[in-house]
C-alpha cells in the first residue's frame, strides 16, 4: 500500500488540509491518508487547544471520506512528540508500505528548525503541496535539495529520498485565521466542515 502522512497542529482543521490530503491521494496514487494531530506540547503554546478537542475535530472532519484515517500516536504521548520519532514509529507499525509526508511548502521550508531534521529527511519519501503566499519553487532554496526533474514536479534530496512537489487548487485558509475570526464574533463557515463548526461552538472552543 501507498500510505500518505499528513501531520499538523490541526488547530482546527479545514478544507485546507483536507483538501491537500485529498488532491495528494488521487494525484500520487495514495490508498490512504494518515492524519496525525500533534499531542500536547510540555509549555502549551499560546491558542493550542487540547489535543483531544483536535483529535475529534479532525476526525469529524475526515468521518465521511474511507481513504481518510486519523491516528492517535502523537496525541496519546505526554512527552513532547517530534515528527523524526513519529515516523520511526509508522515505519515499525508499516513495515512493508510506502510511507510519503504530506506537507506544505511553509511546513517543509521550516523542517531546519525541528528535531533531528537530517534524519527525518533521510527517513521517507515526501509530497509537497503549494500554499497561498508561499512560493512553492522556494523549495529550490531548501538545503536538502539536490536536483529537479526537467517539469519541475519532482526533486532528489541528497538523503537520497525524492521529493514531489503538487499544484493544489489554492485555498488561502489558516487554522490562524479561524482563530482570530472565532475570538473577533465573527463567521467560520465554508471555511472548514460545518460538524467541525459545530463542534466548535458546543464546547465553547477559541472564545475570547
Ligand atoms: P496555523 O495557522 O495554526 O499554523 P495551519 O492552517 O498552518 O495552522 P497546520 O496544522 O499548521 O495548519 O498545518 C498542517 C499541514 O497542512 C502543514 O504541512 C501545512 O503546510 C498544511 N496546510 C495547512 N493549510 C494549508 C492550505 N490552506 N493549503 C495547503 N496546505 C496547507
Ligand atoms: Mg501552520
Amino acid at each position: 500500500m501507498k500510505l500518505g502522512i499528513l501531520g499538523g497542529t490541526f488547530n482546527p482543521v479545514h478544507f485546507g488540509h483536507l483538501r491537500a490530503a485529498e488532491e495528494a491521494r488521487f494525484r500520487v496514487n495514495l490508498d490512504k491518508v494518515i492524519f496525525m494531530p500533534s499531542g500536547n506540547p510540555p509549555l502549551k503554546a499560546l491558542d493550542l487547544i487540547d489535543a483531544s478537542h483536535r483529535y475529534t475535530m479532525t476526525r469529524l472532519a475526515t468521518a465521511s471520506n474511507v481513504n481518510f484515517v486519523v491516528s492517535d500516536i502523537e496525541i496519546r504521548q505526554t512527552e513532547k512528540s517530534y515528527t523524526a520519532n513519529t515516523l520511526q514509529r509508522l515505519r515499525e507499525i508499516y513495515p512493508e508500505d510506502e510511507l510519503f509526508f504530506i506537507l506544505g511548502i511553509d511546513a517543509f521550508l521550516d523542517i531546519p528548525n525541528w528535531w533531528q531534521p537530517e534524519a527525518l529527511i533521510s527517513m521517507i519519501d515526501f509530497i509537497v503541496v503549494a500554499r497561498p503566499g508561499f512560493d512553492l519553487m522556494d523549495i529550490l532554496k531548501s538545503p536538502y535539495v539536490q536536483s529537479a526533474d526537467s517539469e519541475l514536479n519532482q526533486f532528489q534530496l541528497k538523503s537520497g529520498r525524492k521529493a514531489f512537489v503538487l499544484q493544489m487548487t489554492p485555498l488561502g485558509v489558516s487554522s490562524t485565521d479561524i482563530r482570530r475570526l472565532l475570538r473577533e464574533g465573527k463567521s467560520i463557515k465554508y471555511l472548514l466542515p460545518e460538524k467541525v463548526e459545530e463542534y466548535i461552538y458546543t464546547h465553547n472552543l477559541y472564545h475570547p
